[in-house]
């Protein structure tokens, strides 16, 4: 047995340490030991009982989808990976619809993927989960301390990737970015517009001197707390991104 952060979905604040049995890996995924859990809000509609689905068969849904492990065991068929590797496994697997099938399942068309610690498949908020192989990002030790952020990190890298990839219908150099809002999201996507080069301002409600303000100055990028100063008055952006959670 171990020990597992664990909901009931629809249920709210049903959040609890639960004793279940040690997930048993099939032939295609590893057993991994966790070494941290990233929560964010996700996590926490989800206890609010917004939505979240169990794993079929199962009442209770093991939370988690943020997650930093080591490889604990691994089919010998494996190539790459080994006991002790550093890995983050993705939350989304793939159903069957063309853009699944191709690899791209952020674009499913149908929406019956399943998603680790969401929808479908318990998370990862336990001593020992599984993954299967073929979603496992290998983790350079260096990178130990920050990769638990991986999974925000690439849906700012997504954000940013698909703008440019739909401004590639037209010559288009932009220089200025407005990010809205300086939760988690928003503050990694401050640091990814610093580092292509961006003029980068970022508004939320906190003051000035608050420790969100101080990170994105210590970037380079510029802080407006939106109570003091309306996003109206901030003039013209190259584009904006909305990360705020409040469309
Ligand atoms: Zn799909």
């Amino acid at each position: 047995m171990m020990k597992a952060v664990a909901v009931t979905p629809g249920k709210q604040n049903s959040v609890q340490i639960l004793d279940v049995p040690k997930p048993v890996p099939t032939n295609s995924q590893a057993l991994l030991r966790v070494r941290r859990i990233g929560i964010d809000g996700t996590d926490l509609e989800i206890n609010q009982g917004l939505y979240g689905e169990a794993p079929a068969g199962s009442n209770f849904l093991i939370s988690g989808h943020e997650c930093l492990a080591t490889v604990e065991s691994v089919g010998s068929n494996v190539a790459g990976l080994g006991k002790g590797d550093l890995v983050v496994p993705t939350v989304r697997r793939p159903d069957d619809c063309l853009n699944c099938k191709s690899g791209e399942s952020d674009m499913c068309l149908t929406g019956n993927y399943k998603e680790h610690g969401i929808k479908g498949l318990h998370g990862f908020c336990s001593e020992f989960t599984v993954s299967d192989v073929n979603f496992l990002v290998k983790i350079q030790p260096s990178l130990a301390e920050v990769a638990v952020l991986l999974e925000p990190m690439s849906v700012a890298e997504k954000a940013v990737f698909q703008i440019f990839k739909i401004q590639e219908r037209m010559i288009w150099k932009p220089k200025k970015a407005l990010i809205l809002g300086t939760g988690p999201l928003g503050l990694l996507s401050v640091i990814l517009l610093r580092l292509r080069g961006f003029d980068v301002l970022a508004v939320a409600r906190r003051p000035k001197n608050g420790l969100k303000a101080q990170i994105v100055e210590k970037v380079g990028a510029d802080y407006i707390n939106s109570v003091e100063q309306p996003v109206t008055s901030l003039g013209k952006f190259d584009f904006i991104l909305e990360e705020s959670g409040v469309a």
